[in-house]
């Protein structure tokens, strides 16, 4: 039978409008309006997209959403002095710095130059740190999208064999935590793992986030698996692919994310999730 598709897109929808709801109710009751500023530099298309997207977003669930584009030339003083104002302005409870910055920031320093209770986006160490040691803290927002949808099929992590396939801070690192945290046994694979297929094929859940179109084959694939696919890969026609041969493995797991319309939308929301659980301090 083939697998039950993860509707990532239909998920985001309905927690946006959960959202929206705890926003009017929190304006009402308290007089506070989350807000979130992004800040973007230099003029990368796909963060202006992102951007843009996670602006709507917010507006839509009736934050307050505010974007500072600055030009590619700025220096890491200067984009240092806006964080220091966004860090005292008490309208913003959410400060989101949008990543690759232009070579010459040392995107570390201004990371950590984030209020740990603005940063949204979960990155300051001061958030890796207690996500790591099991304190609350404000989690990445793909890792926590995707224990949403696992949440939401009614899966139960506990005692099962999980894979996760990347190691970046971003989303590899925190999703094996988050794992970990509600008793998976957790391996963590990446570029120089040897025997891949094999540690695949023993997992009941696969995380893949190595950013590599389709590497991770159908059958490698164990049946009854629960398949999470965070890649986001355009090909040179234009469309997008996963990390997972997606038909393939729809074909054994026995329930799978898409691309697009899984874990993508689902960072948004969680974007804003953060925010609101922000404003709410
Ligand atoms: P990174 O490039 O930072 O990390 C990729 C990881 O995959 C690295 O740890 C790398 O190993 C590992 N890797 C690369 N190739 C292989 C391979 N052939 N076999 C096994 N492991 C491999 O990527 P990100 O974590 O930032 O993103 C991963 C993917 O997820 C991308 O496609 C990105 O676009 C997407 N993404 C999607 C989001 C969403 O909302 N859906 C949000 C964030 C990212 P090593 O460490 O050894 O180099």
């Amino acid at each position: 039978m083939p697998a039950q598709i993860i509707d990532g897109k239909k998920l985001a929808t309905q927690l946006q409008g959960e959202i929206a709801t705890e926003v009017s109710r929190l304006s009402s009751s308290k007089g506070i309006v989350p807000g979130l500023v992004a800040v973007l530099v230099g003029n990368n298309e796909a963060s202006k997209v992102y951007v843009r997207n996670k602006e709507l977003a917010c507006k839509k669930a009736g934050f307050l959403a505010e974007q500072h584009h600055l030009p590619e030339t700025t220096s890491e003083t200067e984009l240092l002095q806006l964080i220091d104002q966004l860090n005292r302005d008490a309208k913003v409870h959410g400060i989101l710095v949008q990543l690759p910055l232009p070579k010459h920031i040392d995107e570390q320093k201004i990371l950590r130059s984030i209020d740990p209770k603005k940063d949204v986006d979960g990155f300051h160490p001061v958030n890796m740190g207690n996500l790591l040691i099991g304190q609350p803290s404000m989690v990445p927002c793909t890792p926590l999208g995707i224990m949403r949808m696992i949440e939401s099929i009614g899966y139960r992590l506990e005692g099962k064999e999980a894979i996760v396939v990347g190691r970046s801070n971003i989303v590899g690192k925190p999703i094996a935590l988050l794992l970990m945290q509600q008793n998976a046994t957790v391996t963590i694979a990446h570029s120089k793992t040897a025997n891949l297929p094999e540690k695949i094929g023993r997992a009941d859940v696969v995380v893949a986030a190595l950013g590599r179109p389709e590497v991770i084959r159908g059958e490698w694939i164990k049946p009854g698996a629960l398949v999470i696919d965070v890649g986001i890969n355009r090909l040179p026609d234009g469309k997008l692919k996963g990390d997972v041969d997606f038909t393939g493995a729809s074909q054994r797991a026995a329930y799978i994310t898409p691309v697009p319309g899984g874990v993508g939308p689902m960072t948004i929301t969680m974007l804003l999730w953060n925010t609101l659980q922000a404003a709410k301090l």
